[in-house]
């Protein structure tokens, strides 16, 4: 367990950067993380994990939302996605894989907050992997288009910015950066 607060680590870049795989190997490798689960109103993909997000209706999502549970949230492609406030008791140090808006929310609230944000090799070798998850071509492209906004505003935010070249130097770079975080939290005490 981290000394001081536990840390918040945003995860942040354009779709189809790596961005779960990266966050999934992260509390893999390191078992002071913890993973947020974000609740969706997006139908969940064919092949994707049930517990990718908690799915669920835009009622509930909007019930939540006005009952004050989500840290931050957004309407991203037409559908909600947001963050349920942390559990403050649990003491690992929080992971949270959102898209820039939520970002920017969570960097207003809390700024201690770790921005860490991962950029594709390329376009070709990003629009490769969003059409690797089986995404239909109109999807593919709003997706993209929807990456030359966020990648400016993304690393103007970052405290952190990664290229997924390389899946395995990726996670090395992260588990550094978060370590290096730790260290200078725990100096401070
Ligand atoms: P996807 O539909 O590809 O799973 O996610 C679309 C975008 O929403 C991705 O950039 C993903 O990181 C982001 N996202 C996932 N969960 C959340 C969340 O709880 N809050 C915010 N702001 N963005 C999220």
């Amino acid at each position: 367990m981290s000394q001081g607060e536990p840390l918040i680590i945003v995860v942040s870049g354009p779709g189809g950067v790596g961005k779960g795989t990266i966050v999934e190997a992260l509390v893999k490798r390191d078992s002071q993380l913890w993973l947020s689960r974000s609740w969706t109103t997006r139908a969940q993909r064919q092949g994707e994990p049930d517990d990718a997000y908690r799915f669920v209706s835009r009622d509930a999502f909007e019930h939540h939302m006005a009952v004050g549970g989500f840290l931050e949230w957004t309407e991203f492609l037409g559908n909600y996605y947001g963050t349920p406030n942390p559990d403050a008791t649990s003491g690992s140090d929080v992971v949270l894989e959102i898209e820039v808006d939520g970002a920017q929310q969570v960097k207003a609230l809390r700024p201690d907050a770790i921005l860490i944000f991962v950029l594709p090799p390329s376009r070709a070798e990003q629009e490769r992997r969003l059409r690797g998850r089986g995404d239909a071509d109109q999807k593919v492209a709003e997706r993209l288009r929807k990456a030359e906004d966020e990648e400016p505003v993304g690393m103007s935010l970052a405290d952190h910015v990664v290229v997924n070249d390389d899946l395995e130097r990726t996670i090395d770079e992260m588990l550094e950066i978060i370590e290096w975080h730790r260290a200078a939290d725990a100096t401070q005490y």
